[in-house]
């Protein structure tokens, strides 16, 4: 009798996985559900909408969708369409590859005054996420402190000084380009607790700073130490030698070369945001490195602003339904295996680091796991009985054919040279499935 597994999540450790499953077990069936009606995971609400060729990865996530033996279960939120032990009461496994997708707090007064916001919220909103196009975030200002050394805050900070043209063959939405290019930034700060061999930026998108049309970027010289010291392995050192040249070409260009500025801080820990209700102001203290640790000064000073964007991390939220360790923001798992039937992979395993890469051997272990541990012996009903129960309680699904039909319409209505022209709202998705189911 075939496997039948249950993947609750699209992201990329979701697809690693059924793919892995594929091959461990040939005559497995796998149904893939998300919480939203499109699928991807990160790769279409994280990845920044000027960087179209990471997200080529989905044509591969798309064939495996397409497999005969996947289907893929869109709008479905496991938790509210339905719970986990129903799901698992139906499946012979379930992987849970939910993610982390809530921003991580600053834990400093202050951040809670309007004019603050976490990465996760603005980049879903930039993005598109159904869930945050009504965030929209108040621009009105010169002066935006991004708080977070990393490729987050790299993205943003480039998503916000961009100009139409440098962001016209993107994806980034209209409702989202009309404020960010009409807003009168003309310099961003990146602030980063410790310096810059500490910083996780990855050199190919730290040097893009280096070629922007209307910016240059910024650094001070003092900052930047004449080698890298410390112990790391032999990669990381490369990458941050590369950094540090990168830096030191930053730090001999002129503030006026260009209209805006990305100025890249080290060695500053944020300490209060300051402002009447909101945002006006960042405190920061000097801080300098000890054992890789930021130790403070006890010096302080103060960049006005009126935006805050706080790049310091993603958090989990318990499932219910399995058991989450709160100290780490993950699932309880051992290597990936929760409890009897139930996996984990990706963020919601290993907690918010590394690329769309990282995840594949998530995939892997999981699906070798799964084979180990229940054999070729399955026996649950599966997707006969996910269907039912959705059709009992009047819930409506977007399977793959479905979002093929919603992702042909995004990239009908895209302009020139735009990859797709994101469609945000559920209404407006189902709307293109039923006038197609109309016309017949
Ligand atoms: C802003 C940002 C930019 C990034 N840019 C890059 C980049 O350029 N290159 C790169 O290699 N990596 C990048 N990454 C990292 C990469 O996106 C992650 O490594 C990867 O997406 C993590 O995969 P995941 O499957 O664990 O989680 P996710 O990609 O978050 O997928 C989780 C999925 O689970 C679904 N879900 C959540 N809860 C439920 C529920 N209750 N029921 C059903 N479904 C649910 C979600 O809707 C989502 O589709 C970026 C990350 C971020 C945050």
């Amino acid at each position: 009798m075939a496997l039948n597994v249950a993947i609750v999540g699209s992201g990329p450790a979701g697809f690693y996985t059924a793919d892995s499953l594929l091959k461990a077990d040939p005559a497995c069936r796998i149904d893939i559900l998300d919480r939203l009606p499109t699928p991807y995971g990160l790769i279409r609400f994280g990845v920044a909408p000027d960087h179209e060729k990471t997200k080529n990865v989905m044509r591969g996530f798309a064939r495996t969708a397409s497999d005969d033996r996947v289907n893929f279960y869109g709008d479905v939120d496991v938790g509210d369409a339905l719970s986990l032990d129903e799901l698992r009461g139906m499946y012979d496994a379930v992987v849970l590859a939910v993610g982390a997708a809530h921003d991580r707090q600053l834990g400093i007064p202050g951040e809670d005054k309007a004019g603050v916001v976490g990465s996760a919220t603005f980049v879903n909103w930039y993005n598109a996420h159904p869930d945050f196009v009504d965030r929209t975030p108040d621009l009105d200002t010169s002066s935006v402190v991004i708080i977070g050394a990393g490729n987050v805050a790299i993205d943003v900070a480039r998503v916000l000084v961009k100009t139409p043209a440098e962001m016209a063959a993107t994806d980034l939405p209209a409702y989202a380009a009309e404020p960010i290019q009409g807003a009168p930034i003309s310099d961003v700060y990146m602030v980063a607790r410790r310096g810059p061999v500490e910083a996780k930026f990855t050199n190919v998108e730290l040097r893009e700073m280096g070629h922007l049309e209307n910016c240059v970027p910024q650094v001070a010289a003092a900052d930047l130490p004449d080698e890298v010291t410390g112990e790391m392995s032999p990669r990381d050192r490369r990458v941050r030698e590369k950094n540090l040249e990168t830096l030191r070409t930053f730090a001999a260009r002129e503030a006026d070369e260009k209209p805006k500025r990305v100025h890249f801080v080290f060695f500053a820990s944020p300490v209060e945001v300051l402002g009447d209700g909101r945002a006006e102001a960042v405190r920061f203290e000097r801080t300098r490195v000890e054992n890789g640790r930021a130790v403070g000064t006890g010096e302080h000073f103060e960049i006005p602003c009126g935006l805050v964007v706080a790049a310091v991390g993603y958090l989990s939220m318990p499932v219910d339904g399995a058991p989450f360790d709160h100290r780490y923001g993950v699932v309880v798992n051992d290597a990936g295996r929760v409890a009897p039937g139930l996996y984990a992979v990706g963020w919601i395993k290993r907690g918010p680091t590394g690329v769309i890469g990282t995840n594949k051997p998530d995939g892997r272990d999981a699906a070798q796991q799964i084979v180990d541990d229940l054999g070729s012996g399955g026996g649950m009903p599966g997707r006969d009985g996910l269907e039912s129960l959705l059709r009992s309680r009047g819930r409506r699904w977007v399977d793959f054919e479905d979002w093929r039909r919603i992702e042909d319409a995004e990239i009908a209505a895209a302009s020139d040279g735009a990859p797709r022209k994101k469609l945000y709202r559920r209404e407006d998705m189902y709307a293109v499935l039923d006038q197609q189911r109309a016309a017949g």
